[in-house]
C-alpha cells in the first residue's frame, strides 16, 4: 500500500506583479477560540464559520510574503518562531523549500510587532535570525512597544507576550533598523500606514508596470466574519475604533480600485479581492495561477 502523506507539500506560492515576484510563504495555521472577537457573540461567530464550511475552533492562516524586486530580496513579516505551538513556526522550512536562504534576505519589513509577525526576528537565544537584513518598520511601533506607561496599563500576559517580547526581538536589530512613517521603502514598494490594530500597523503597496498588490497586514483576522461584519474587532486591537475605521476605509478603497490584496490572515496563499455585495462586501480569493 502506498504511504499515506503525513504533511502538506511546503506552503509557497509565487505571484508575479509586473517585474516583481511576490511569494506567499506560509508560517502555518494557528488554532484558537472565537472569544478574541468583539462586538459579536461566540455563538453567532461560530454559526457564521459553520455556514462558511469552516472548522471550529478558529483556524487562522499566518502568511509572510517575500518580495523580489530590482535585485532585492525582502521578507514582509517573520512568522511565529517557536512560541506559538507546533502548527505554526513553519517559515524556516518553507523558506528553504522556496530556495531562499535567510542570509540572502537583505530587508525585513514588518507590518507590525505582534507574536505571529515578529517572533521570527530572533532565534530561541534571542539572536537575530536574518544576518544581513536591514529592518524596516513604522516608528510608531517601536515607540509604542517601548513605552513603559503603555506597558503598565497592559495586562500581565500582554506585558510579556507583546511588550517584553517586542523589546527582545527589536534589540538585536538596533543599528540596522530604518524607522519609517510611510512613503517609499525601496523602488516598487511603498509603505501605507494603516493604524488601529497597532499604532504603527502598516500595509505595503507593490507596483510594477500596470500591476499593483497591497499587502494589507492584519486588516482582517477572521475573513469570513470581518468582511461581511467590518465592525467586529479583536481583543488585541490596540485601538479598536481606529482599527474598524481603517478596515472600512481599506474595504472601500480596494473594492473601488479592484485592487489585489495579500493578507497575513487571509487563508493561504492569502491573495484576494474585495467585492461590493449589496450594502456590504465579500472576499473573492484569487484562483491559482502559474507563476510565469
Ligand atoms: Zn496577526
Amino acid at each position: 500500500m502506498a504511504a499515506i502523506p503525513a504533511q502538506q507539500i511546503p506552503g509557497v506560492y509565487h505571484r508575479r506583479i509586473g517585474d516583481v515576484v511576490v511569494s506567499a510563504v506560509s508560517d502555518g495555521v494557528l488554532q484558537g477560540s472565537l472569544e478574541i472577537l468583539q462586538k459579536i457573540s461566540v455563538d453567532e461567530a461560530g454559526r457564521i464559520l459553520t455556514d462558511a464550511f469552516r472548522p471550529l475552533p478558529r483556524f487562522t492562516s499566518i502568511n509572510t510574503f517575500v518580495i523580489r524586486a530590482g535585485g532585492r530580496t525582502a521578507l514582509v513579516d517573520t512568522g511565529s518562531g517557536t512560541a506559538l505551538g507546533p502548527t505554526v513556526g513553519k517559515l524556516p522550512a518553507h523558506l528553504a523549500a522556496a530556495g531562499i536562504d535567510r542570509a540572502d534576505i537583505d530587508t525585513v519589513i514588518l507590518t507590525h510587532v505582534h507574536p505571529d509577525h515578529s517572533n521570527g526576528l530572533v532565534d530561541d537565544n534571542g539572536r537575530l535570525w536574518f544576518p544581513n537584513a536591514e529592518l524596516v518598520l513604522h516608528e510608531a511601533e517601536t515607540t509604542h512597544w517601548h513605552d513603559d506607561a503603555e506597558m503598565g496599563r497592559a495586562n500581565q500576559p500582554s506585558r510579556e507576550r507583546n511588550f517584553m517580547a517586542a523589546r527582545r526581538q527589536l534589540a538585536p536589530y538596533r543599528g540596522r533598523a530604518r524607522l519609517i512613517q510611510g512613503g517609499e521603502v525601496f523602488p516598487g514598494v511603498t509603505a501605507m500606514p494603516l493604524p488601529g490594530h497597532t499604532p504603527g500597523h502598516t500595509g505595503y503597496l507593490i507596483t510594477s508596470g500596470a500591476e499593483t498588490l497591497l499587502i494589507w497586514g492584519d486588516i482582517v483576522h477572521v475573513p469570513e466574519i470581518q468582511v461581511p461584519r467590518p465592525e467586529v474587532t479583536v481583543a488585541f486591537d490596540v485601538d479598536p475604533a481606529q482599527a474598524e475605521a481603517t478596515r472600512r476605509r481599506m474595504f472601500d478603497m480596494v473594492a473601488t480600485d479592484r485592487l489585489l490584496i495579500a493578507g497575513m490572515h487571509v487563508h493561504f496563499p492569502g491573495m484576494a479581492r474585495i467585492a461590493r455585495r449589496g450594502d456590504g462586501y465579500a472576499l473573492v480569493p484569487e484562483p491559482w495561477v502559474q507563476a510565469f
